[in-house]
């Protein structure tokens, strides 16, 4: 896929990269919040410190939660690139931990899911009408998408249909098997038609690649918990 078009625009938080196609936004990005209105907070929202404001204490607003605080409550500038500014901005003391936890997805993570992993395919589409399990698994080099909307396979055996980002529901970790080897996921996703569908993926052991498969699925379960409303990867003892 080609590379991404993007345009720089101005907000009232600062400027932003984002891209000229609004359809083909990174499933990562977040809005940005609607500011309190400053009439309606005359006090700090930190509340730990709730802070009268008047003309020598000035209200601020974290850029992240969009709530009000004094200058104290909310001096840090850090990196925001869930919501595509190009340089650090005001944050709140809670938003910032976040933001910094984040941070590390954006700089690592990211990358990794970019450059791809190896692995051993096994899905619902496996199963024929007569629940005959095929037995030899496909493998396939995973990777996500330029656009990040994507988990796309290229395999030399059969066609792997990409999985939207968005449309994965949960991710269950599966440890090893009983001679030890094999390390992997099952992905639980809605296909493009609508319908609930699941992929396993293991990590091939004969690619010679192993380290970079099981850092590349340690990046998808940080991805996953980045999804809206999708907070908790649950995993297999
Ligand atoms: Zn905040
Ligand atoms: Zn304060």
């Amino acid at each position: 896929m080609a590379k991404v078009e993007k345009k720089l625009v101005k907000s009232k938080s600062g400027y932003k990269m984002v891209t000229v196609d609004e359809r083909i936004t990174s499933p990562f990005t977040i809005d940005e919040p609607p500011w309190t209105p400053d009439y309606a907070c005359s006090n700090c929202q930190n509340g730990e410190c709730h802070i009268k404001f008047d003309f020598l204490k000035r209200k601020h607003h974290c850029r992240r939660c969009g709530q009000c605080f004094c200058d104290d409550c909310c001096n840090s500038l850090i990196e925001l690139p869930r919501m595509c500014f190009i340089d650090p901005v005001r944050h709140c003391k809670g938003c910032a931990i976040i933001s910094k936890r984040e941070s590390e997805f954006f700089d690592k993570h990211l990358r990794i899911l970019l450059d791809g992993g190896r692995f051993l395919l096994r899905s619902d589409c496996d199963i024929d009408e007569g629940d005959l399990v095929v037995t030899s698994d496909r493998a396939c080099v995973c990777t996500l998408s330029v656009d990040h909307r994507y988990l796309e396979f290229k395999g030399d055996t059969q066609e792997q249909e990409n999985i939207a980002v968005q449309k994965i529901t949960s991710v269950e970790v599966t440890g090893p098997e009983q001679d030890g080897q094999g390390h992997g996921v099952t992905i639980h996703y809605t296909d493009a038609g609508g319908e609930a569908a699941w992929l396993k993926m293991d990590v091939d052991d004969t690619s010679g690649q192993r380290q970079q498969s099981m850092s590349w699925l340690a990046a998808l379960i940080k991805a996953f918990k980045l999804m809206p409303g999708s907070q908790q990867a649950s995993s297999s003892p």
